[in-house]
């Protein structure tokens, strides 16, 4: 199974050599409501890279980077949020140096939310000024359909995902049990826009103190390792499908 952080540099020569896809997680150290860990975007999408690569050798997991942006959620006692532009200039450095080792096969496995805009941006920025296909994914994205049905009862109105609702909790309940109930699991189902702002198709963020005493979006009740299972299999499964995809074809070259 390789990953980055234990090969040697011959090692990762070979790979490179071989057209290995590197999967670079990125996520970020913010509150989770009072019961997840603050690492919980960056953890879940490390998990599913490594699963990944142990069932295809020809993933390469990069360095997982675990701090992100999350202007939202910074005023959380644990909660780490770079700024934009440090943020996107840490991805580029990044991936610049993978590609500059012969990798033309590299994407990004996001975790957060708050983090899919600019990661968007920062491909582009990619492209447009150092000449790197970098494909962004994000780890809910290659679950949507499932998860809606899978969390239909949850009735969150903005992301899927929500935060620290019952989707994380039951991937932390699948991935890490012992970790996942730190404290009560709080129900908040809110939606994370006033709605004259989201029927029209617009943005504004808001601090998340604001819309909630105990940072949790979502109902964690309705979460179960079970389910957490099923999600992470799924996505497992789909991340391997899109090496094999992104391996054959042109994109990159
Ligand atoms: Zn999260």
């Amino acid at each position: 199974m390789p990953i980055w952080n234990y090969l040697s540099w011959p090692h990762i020569k070979e790979c490179a050599e071989r057209g290995c896809v590197v999967i670079i997680p990125i996520g970020v150290i913010e509150q989770h409501g009072h019961h997840l860990p603050v690492d919980t975007d960056a953890f879940i999408v490390h998990e599913i890279a490594i699963e990944a690569a142990r069932r295809d050798p020809e993933i390469l997991v990069g360095p997982t980077v675990h701090f992100g942006y999350t202007p939202s959620n910074k005023n959380f006692p644990g909660s780490i949020s770079l700024s934009a532009s440090t943020w996107t200039a840490l991805i580029r450095d990044v991936v610049r140096s993978v590609a500059r080792h012969g990798f033309t096969r590299i994407a990004l496995l996001n975790g957060h939310g708050g983090q899919v805009p600019l990661s968007r941006t920062t491909a582009a920025v990619l492209q447009d000024e150092d000449n790197i296909s970098v494909v962004t994914l994000n780890w809910f994205g290659l679950v949507d359909k499932e998860m809606a049905l899978l969390f239909a009862e949850e009735k969150l109105t903005g992301g899927r995902v929500g935060h620290a609702g019952a989707v994380e909790t039951s991937m932390n309940l699948h991935l890490r049990p012992e970790l996942s109930d730190q404290g009560v699991r709080v129900t908040n189902v809110c939606a994370a826009m006033p709605e004259f702002v989201s029927k029209v198709g617009g943005y504004v963020q808001t601090p998340r103190e604001k819309l909630s005493a105990s940072g949790v979006i979502g109902d964690p009740e309705l979460a179960s390792a079970e389910k957490g299972a099923e999600l992470f299999e799924l996505a497992v499964d789909r991340l391997c499908t899109f090496a094999r995809e992104y391996r054959k074809s042109r994109v990159g070259e």
